[in-house]
């Protein structure tokens, strides 16, 4: 039997248990979407997701290309809503718990195993599992992890203000969080390992042309420096090899995003980046178990197109449900 949990805020209701309908795993808008859908539908559903929900648009400072919001919203106001909606129709959430195994049983029947070495059951399972942000792999990073370098700068970035900030990768989540930062930072410096951006062009014009931004393109971070925290940054100029090094006091690193499906090998087949393979109605090709959002093997991370995969999900997954029943 679960326990009865209570996270920080004493919100945590223990799940109703028994066997579900559907069992999501993330709650990112991948799942939260899903979870909407197949709540309103009268489908059990369970949600789990290893942190808080919300997922990576969570830790999205401002969202402006998400319809219905002329003016954008914030990330954490868009994943709270979406909770929420998926709440008020029914759906159970369980946060902080990590899903560490799926076990097919039989047609109809998947048993979810997770890190508290919990066993919960259920007719299908959606892995909504999302992706985290990539490590640079270099000297000073894990070191200063939590003492001025950060991998999101809308959870840590108000700590920073008046002071020189670093953002690693001048990329669409690099500029985005960076205009973020640009806010209340004295100084925001950009350090790109290409020559040149690969973001949208609006975020480009609004971050290259702000007073407080500096570019250094074609130049690769080596080192993050510190005593007690970080106190500056050493890069590399790829073309020349001249080795600049940058005083400052936080670092934020956005270099791209992988996927953690390690524990899916075997099972499911994959992409050589570790991207799950699906069909166009989301089936992994495993009965009863089906993926979407951003860990589904797809060139296109947004949350528009994660809602999209949730809600054919659901809808896929109400007839396989009426199916089992026939
Ligand atoms: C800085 C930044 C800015 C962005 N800006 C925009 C933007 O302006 N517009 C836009 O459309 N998109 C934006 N995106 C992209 C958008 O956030 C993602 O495309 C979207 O969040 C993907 O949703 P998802 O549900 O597939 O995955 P995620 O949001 O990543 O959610 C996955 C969830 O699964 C959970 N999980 C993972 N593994 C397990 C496990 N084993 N057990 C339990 N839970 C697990 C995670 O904790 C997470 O909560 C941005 C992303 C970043 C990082």
């Amino acid at each position: 039997m679960f326990e009865f949990k209570i996270d920080d805020s004493g919100q945590q209701q223990a799940p109703s248990g028994g066997l579900y309908d559907l069992a999501i795993v993330g709650a990112g808008p991948a799942g939260l979407s899903a979870a909407i859908y197949a709540s309103r539908d009268g489908i059990k559903t369970l949600v789990f997701d290893k942190s808080s929900a919300g997922g990576l648009a969570a830790t999205t400072d401002w969202i402006e290309n998400y319809p219905g919001f002329p003016e954008g919203i914030s990330g954490p106001d868009l994943m709270d809503r979406m909770q929420k909606q998926a709440e008020r129709f029914g759906a159970e959430l369980l946060e902080f718990e990590e899903v560490t195994q799926i076990e097919p049983v039989s047609k109809g029947h998947l048993r979810v195993h997770t890190a508290s070495a919990e066993v919960f059951d259920a007719k299908m399972v959606l892995l909504a599992l999302g992706s985290h942000p990539k490590k640079l792999n270099v000297p000073g990073e894990e070191e200063y992890y939590g003492r001025g370098v950060s991998y999101c700068a809308t959870c840590d970035g108000p700590l920073f203000r008046d002071k020189d900030v670093v953002i690693v990768g001048a990329g669409n989540s690099g500029l985005q969080e960076g205009l973020n930062v640009l806010n209340y930072a004295r100084s925001v410096t950009f350090i790109e390992f290409l020559p040149y951006s690969i973001a949208e062009k609006i975020l480009q014009e609004r971050t290259m042309n702000h007073p407080k931004s500096t570019f250094y393109f074609n130049h690769m971070l080596t080192e993050i420096k510190g005593d007690a925290v970080v106190t500056g940054v050493v890069m590399k100029n790829r073309e020349t090899g001249a080795v600049v090094e940058l005083p400052c006091d936080g670092v934020f690193i956005y270099v791209g995003y992988t996927p953690d499906t390690r524990f899916l090998e075997g099972l499911v087949e994959m992409n050589k980046w570790g991207y799950i393979k699906t069909d166009a109605q989301m089936w992994t090709g495993v009965e009863g178990l089906m993926a979407i959002g951003d860990v589904r093997a797809s060139n296109l991370a947004q949350v528009t197109v994660a809602v999209a995969d949730g809600t054919k999900a659901a809808i896929a997954a109400r007839e396989y449900l009426a199916e089992l029943e026939v």
